[in-house]
Order: structure tokens, then sequence, then C-alpha cells
């Protein structure tokens, strides 16, 4: 997930003074800060072993150890997927659920360090900060269960350990597992460069690889004997470009050709063609989807070729709920931002150097909270699986400045950030305002009802569809290809 939105507006900012705390609230924050240093630990660890998507083994293996010792019941492997968990707490109603994820990107490997220093060239690093999201959120769960215990407060905690959020689509085949079947909640994070509620928003994506099949033949000796895929591969790519013209124009469509044939005397007999295509509503992605299959049909029509369609991946875009995101609000500002240390201002002054002209975010802005905003369907998004979470339960999401001001998410600057006290700090607050969220849901059944006639609004009737064929299993090899 990539975030870029650095909005400065001082004057409506709220200001990092906590407001007067809740006795249980303040409860549950000192216990956030007991365990405080030992997850920014367990964050650092994980952001070591930089994971690609299902091939996250340790540090999957290390949240189940925490949430195991902690006292959380923990189901592994679960929906097809090596290094998806669920760990649960308590019973019965209400059912909250926090979502953690763990992967991290492919070539940004990156020290803790202001400039671009690779730890290992070429390596994988914690460019979206997911060693901070998930050790967070299991941060949040910890210290919500202690404070549930403590105080006997009934209903069923969860935590999800959802694997390859970066383009393996974790979540889809969790929820088709009827994992989340009985959740009422769904808390989430994401590091950021502002401290943020994130109410709704994204574009969901749909992806797809494009094979044709053709027939191979000598190009100067025999061309009426081959039929080329590469053609197709071409001629798809055309009636892409001349669609747009005839879609949505907030949509996005962009492609690679993985395969292009072997060598230029060879009539190709195989070619294809990686699609994304995205649109911030579901259901126009959906039509927009069917027009580009149709495209491929076409192609394959004009050149005698076939086309097989592999490897669907799809995502929704993010639903809002306004009644969670009222209550998020008030406890993230009850929380506060935090101050850099002199160390961390120059490490972030350092690193802001390195950005493009007017780039840097104002330091000071860590301490501030956002005000509260409509999602803009106009605003530059990617996409993510917690969406079609957000399809199926309330959700509500909080974003933290884990990353210095100005950076954004998939860069080294951001794993740089992610890897250090600057990250630790985002994370902790995110755990708190999580943490005190999940209270106030445990304590309060009209909150919860609030978030499920509030989802049932946003919905307006519409129904959840995902494109991932019926009975694909996860794409646990998604990332050698
Ligand atoms: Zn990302
Ligand atoms: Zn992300």
């Amino acid at each position: 997930m990539q975030l870029l939105k650095f909005l400065p507006g001082a004057a409506l900012l709220v200001p990092s003074v906590a407001f007067s705390q809740q006795p249980q609230h303040r409860q549950i924050l000192q216990i956030v800060d007991q365990h405080a240093a030992h997850f920014s630990a367990t964050s650092k660890t994980i952001w070591e072993y930089a994971e690609l998507g299902y091939q996250e083994t340790k540090s999957s293996a290390l949240l189940r150890r925490e949430l195991e010792t902690a006292g959380f019941q923990v189901q592994s492997p679960v929906a097809d997927e090596p290094t998806a968990f669920v760990a649960t707490y308590g019973q019965g109603a209400p059912v909250i659920a926090i979502l953690g994820e763990f992967d991290a990107l492919p070539g940004l490997s990156q020290a803790a360090s202001p400039d671009r220093s690779p730890i290992t060239t070429g390596a994988p690093g914690h460019a979206c900060g997911h060693n901070l999201l998930g050790s967070g959120a299991a941060l949040a769960a910890v210290a919500l269960k202690e404070y549930m215990q403590q105080n006997h407060v009934t209903g069923t905690l969860r935590y999800y350990g959802t694997p390859a959020e970066e383009g393996g689509d974790g979540k889809v085949y969790m929820l088709r597992a009827g994992l989340f079947r009985d959740v009422d909640v769904v808390l989430q994070w994401h590091p950021d460069s502002e401290n943020i509620i994130e109410n709704g928003g994204m574009l969901a994506m749909n992806s797809a690889r494009f094979l044709f099949h053709g027939v191979a033949a000598h190009a100067a000796m025999a061309p009426e004997r081959g039929r080329s895929a590469l053609d197709a591969v071409m001629l798809m790519g055309s009636g892409i470009e001349f669609l747009r013209e005839h879609i949505p124009s907030n949509s996005r469509i962009h492609y690679i050709i993985t395969n292009g044939g072997a060598a230029p005397n060879i009539v190709p007999d195989t070619a294809e063609l990686y699609l994304y295509a995205r649109n911030p509503s579901l259901p126009v992605l959906g039509d927009v989807w069917n027009r580009i299959l149709k495209i491929g049909q076409g192609a394959a029509l004009m050149t005698e070729t076939t086309l097989e369609v592999k490897d669907v991946g799809g995502t929704a875009n993010v639903l809002p709920n306004d009644a969670l995101a009222k209550v998020a609000q008030r406890n993230l500002e009850e929380v506060g931002g935090y101050r850099y240390t002199a160390d961390e201002k120059h490490f972030a002054e350092e690193l802001q150097k390195s950005l493009p002209p007017g780039g840097a975010g104002d330091l000071d802005s860590t301490a501030l909270i956002q005000p509260l905003r409509p999602p803009d369907p106009n605003a530059a998004a990617a996409s993510t699986d917690v969406g079609d979470v957000s399809w199926n339960f309330p959700t509500i999401g909080f974003e933290t400045a884990t990353f210095v001001p100005g950076v954004a998410a998939h860069t080294w600057q951001a794993a740089a950030s992610a890897g250090m006290t600057i990250g630790h700090k985002g994370m902790i607050i995110a755990a708190k305002a999580i943490a005190i969220t999940g209270a106030d849901l445990f304590s309060d059944p009209q909150l919860v009802s609030a978030a499920k006639t509030d989802f049932q609004r946003q919905l307006k009737g519409r129904t959840y569809a995902s494109v991932i064929p019926a009975g694909q299993t996860p794409p646990l090899d998604y990332r050698n290809k």
C-alpha cells in the first residue's frame, strides 16, 4: 500500500496534548508502554528478516510465538497459506479483529541510515513498514488482552496474521476460508508520514497474466505457417489504449510484456502480457475488467491464437465506516502524537535532503493529529487486500507517522525510517489507538451496532464479489515469477 497525501494545514490540526483520559484508557495506555520496548525489538527483528510475501516464515513464527506467550490460542497455518495464522483470546460476543501484516518488498534493502545504503544490494526491505504493522498490531492485541483479563471483560479478541499484502491477496483467501466468519468489527493500521484516520479510500484492483498460445514457424522461410502469440499481445495492448478513452477517467490500467518470444526469426508460439486495472469503485472496476477480457479474446480471434488468463488477482477498495471513524479520531487525538529527540531530528533532516525539491514535510507534524477527512476519490492511492475485509465487516484504519514527513511508502527512505526509533514511536501510537478503540468496542454494544448500521449504509445494497476464481489457491510462488 502506498499513501501520498501529506497535507500541511497546521491551523486545523489538533495538538499532541492528550485530552483527559478515561480511567480504562489510562490503564491500557500504561500496559502498552510496559510492552513497547519489547515489541519495538520484535519489529526490528522482522525488519532484519525482510521476507517477501508468502515467504515470511521467520516473521510469522516470531509473531505467533509472541502471541502464544501472551496467552493467545494460535491456529496455524490457515487458508492454505503457510505463513497465515489466527490468534484468539476470550470467547463469545463481540468478536473484535486486529489485522497484522509482515511482508517486505523486493529490492529495497536499506540500513537504518539517512543515506541510500542497502544492507544487501538487491535484497528485500521493509519499505512499506509492515515490520511495524505486524508488531504494532500484536502490541495492541497483547495490551488489550491483558486489560480484558484484569478487568474481566468478556468477548473475543483476534489477531489475524495476514501474509503477502504486497500483491499476494493473502486476506482474500483467508476470507474465503471462513476465518473471519463471526467477526463484528475489524481494526487495522498502516505506517505513514502523518497521524490520521484512514476512513475508506484506496483503489479496487484486478490483475492477471494474459498468456497467448500460437504456432511457431521460421519467420522468413514459412511465416504463413506461424500464428504469432506476440501479435496477440501487441493487439491486446492497442485495444487497451483505445479502451482508455471510454472508461471512467479515474481508472488506472498498467501492463508489461513478460514474454515477447525467444528470437526475431521465430514466430513466437507463446507471449504474455501482465496487467493491472484499478478504479476507486469495485463495481465500476468489474465493468472495466469485463471489457479488458473481451479485448484479450478479440486479440486471440484476430491472430488465430488461444488465450489463457492466469494468476488472476484482485482486491476491493476500502469501504469507510463513519461510526467507527468518529471514535477512532477521538481516540487517536487522546493518544496524541510524538516529538523527535535531537538525534532523530538530525536523522530526519539528513534523510529529507534526499527527497525531491519541495518534498520535505514539517518535522513538527509528528506531534499533530490530522483532522478527520472523508475519502478523496481523486487522491493518489494504491490498493490493499484490507479492502476485501472492509466489504465484509465494519472496518476502520489508523495511520501514524512512522516515516519521516514527506517520505512515501515503497522507498528506501521509508525502509530506513521503519528500522529505527522514529518508526517505533509511530508504531506505539498506533498500538495505543487500536487498543483503546478495542476496549471501547468491548464495553459499548451500541458502538458495535452503530458500526454495523453504517456498514450496511456504505454497502448501498451492493454485494462483494472478488474477481479471483472460486477454487483458485493462494499464489504462493508469485514472488518467484
Ligand atoms: Zn505497500
Ligand atoms: Zn503496506
